[in-house]
Formats: C-alpha cells, sequence, structure tokens
C-alpha cells in the first residue's frame, strides 16, 4: 500500500526531528498531534493516510499521535501573465489572457509542516 510507506516516512521523519528535543528535555516529552500537508495532486488519498498512520506509529515513540491532514487544492500558473488559478475552468485556460500555457503551481505537495510535542511532567 503506497499510503503506509508514506506514513511511515512521515513517522521516521518527526521521530528524527523529535528525537533531540527529547533528549534535551528529557524523556517525557510525547508527539501529541503531527500536521501534513497534503495536495490534490500527489496521488495520496488521505483517508487512506490516516488508516495508515495508524499501523505507522503502533510500537513507535508516536504511538497515539493525532495525524492532522491539511488538503491543498491544485493550482495551476500561467506561462503567459502569470495569473494563479485552480484548476476546475474547462480546458485549464488562464481566466486572465486565455493561454493555455500553463505550469502546476500547486498541490503536488507531500510535507510535514509540524509536529506538537507535550510533556507528561
Ligand atoms: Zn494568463
Amino acid at each position: 500500500m503506497h499510503e503506509l510507506s508514506i506514513a511511515t516516512e512521515i513517522c521516521r521523519c518527526v521521530e528524527r526531528a523529535t528525537e533531540s528535543a527529547r533528549k534535551e528535555g528529557g524523556a517525557g516529552s510525547r508527539v501529541k498531534c503531527v500536521s501534513v500537508r497534503v495536495g490534490e495532486l500527489s496521488g495520496v488519498d488521505p483517508e487512506a493516510l490516516l488508516f495508515a498512520w495508524e499501523a505507522a506509529v503502533r510500537d513507535t515513540p508516536l504511538e497515539g499521535a493525532r495525524l492532522e491532514i491539511e488538503r491543498i487544492r491544485a493550482k495551476i500558473r500561467c506561462r503567459g501573465c502569470g495569473a494563479e488559478s485552480g484548476m476546475d475552468f474547462p480546458g485549464a485556460v488562464c481566466p486572465a489572457c486565455g493561454s493555455a500555457e500553463a505550469e502546476i503551481a500547486g498541490g503536488m505537495e507531500m510535507d510535514v509542516i509540524s509536529a506538537q510535542v507535550e510533556d507528561e511532567n
């Protein structure tokens, strides 16, 4: 399953990021919530990712951490005039100048934004 490897990757990434904080701040800090940004065009299904997350964090320091998914709408940028717009107009033609020369400006992302750490002390 595609989403499981992504969830595992997020989990590892957050573990690495919080490891030093754990060492410095004592062993009590737990990751409470992880925020990720998933673009419409990233090929990641948020529902499947949530499901995979539960499996990925099991028996890791992140067990019990919530995954918050922010969905990013697909966006294109016109090569002619630089206008940015959504992809839902017919034929992906720039609404500002009518050019069909466009590039993807958003919606491909799959990023970890933040991890919220809670102190158990
Ligand atoms: Zn344009």
